[in-house]
């Protein structure tokens, strides 16, 4: 078998060493039009969102399933991307969720921080497992563009360049900035969630896997940074949950869903999400506790258990109430005002709970910080 993958080392490679040469030898003799450092972003925000909406929310998890008009929009970037076929990208990515940090995941980060941001691609590949994609090997569209790829890619490279070279009227800045830094940039921005997402963040959700969540990591990857949620609960077509948290991706799929273009949208339960987070809370102060040298140890260690279960029991009532609420008819009118009343309190009682989990939280870490 072979050792290298001598193609994409060699590609990747030179358009690397083409950028170190080219973008100062541009910047000394010109200066790029603002249109051109414009369409140089455009491309890589449109590059990111079709690997991150098409090749990793839509084909490698189905969270959604798009419009065919948007599937061959996602593919058409997602290819220009330069990163493979959305198949073989799938299956390295379904690989890498289902043995993460171990010898089987593709771009583990145990191999280290470089072999899963860059390193592992020069590896030579093993064949696709047909098993892992048969789903996506249905598509029609994923089908064609895996087959046609690396004709499309050369044809889609050369038109890009030509097309913004005739638009700006500078055909040298739309190859040093419309392919080469753009390149750069989109490759790089999605390496990093291979890489820093993986290594540089919070595990506020699982501790079973390497992966992380950092807003920063967000902001350069269109959303990508959540990927502590994402690796716990992977078939929400959300990474940030919040609506407050950056994730251009949710948003841009939720608006499609809404003009009808995207349907079958996956989202984790709310309740589900809160019980994950009480169970790795109570096991981080728990661990926390139990490596500590206080006297009180003892009665912290029993309010942990004590708090999370109050926790736990309030969010099952709530849960069970609901169902109720759901289930009885509307002529039983007293009985659903009733239950609403009672979830109304349920809901502000769990609240209470929250704010006196975290007070506990806080209070530990506190103690491990003064310790
Ligand atoms: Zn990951
Ligand atoms: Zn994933």
């Amino acid at each position: 078998m072979k050792k290298y993958d001598w193609i994409t080392l060699v590609y990747v490679g030179g358009y690397h060493l083409g950028l170190a040469f080219f973008l100062p030898l541009y910047f000394y003799f010109y200066t790029p039009s603002l249109f051109l450092i414009l369409s140089m972003v455009g491309l890589v925000f449109a590059c990111g969102i079709g690997i991150t909406a098409g090749y990793h929310r839509c084909y490698s998890h189905p969270t959604y399933k798009a419009h065919p008009i948007i599937e061959t929009i996602l593919l058409f970037f997602g290819n220009l991307a330069t990163q493979g076929s959305a198949l073989r990208w799938a299956y390295e990515h379904r690989m890498h969720h289902a043995h993460v940090d171990s010898d089987r995941d593709p771009y583990s980060i145990n191999k280290g921080f470089w072999h899963a941001h860059v390193l592992w691609l020069f590896k030579a590949r093993p064949e696709i497992d047909e098993k892992v994609i048969s789903d996506l090997r249905r598509n029609p569209l994923v089908v064609f563009q895996h087959k046609h790829y690396v004709p499309l890619l050369i044809l889609q490279q050369i038109l890009t360049i030509l097309f913004f070279g005739w638009l700006s009227q500078d055909l040298l800045g739309s190859f040093v900035f419309c392919y080469l830094l753009r390149s750069f940039l989109s490759h790089h921005t999605t390496w990093f969630i291979n890489s820093l997402a993986h290594s540089w963040g919070e595990q506020n959700f699982s501790k079973e896997h390497s992966a992380v969540d950092n807003f920063i990591i967000s902001l350069l990857t269109y959303g990508e940074g959540y990927h502590n949620y994402h690796h716990t609960f992977a078939n929400d077509y959300r990474n940030g949950i919040n609506w407050y948290h950056y994730d251009p991706t949710k948003w841009l799929i939720f608006v499609l869903s809404k003009l009808g273009l995207a349907s079958n949208l996956r989202r984790m339960n709310s309740e589900k999400i809160q019980f994950q987070l009480i169970l790795e809370h109570k096991k981080e102060l728990l661990k926390n506790l139990k490596q500590s040298l206080y006297d009180s140890k003892e009665d912290l260690i029993d309010r942990v258990h004590k708090q999370a279960d109050a926790l736990t029991k309030t969010l099952e009532d709530f849960i069970q109430k609901g169902k109720r609420y759901k289930e009885i008819g509307r002529d039983l009118k007293e009985m659903k005002n009733l239950l609403k009343r009672e979830i109304r309190t349920l809901k502000s009682k769990l609240k209470f709970e929250w704010r006196n989990w975290d007070n506990l939280s806080d209070y530990i870490y506190k103690l491990k910080k003064l310790a």
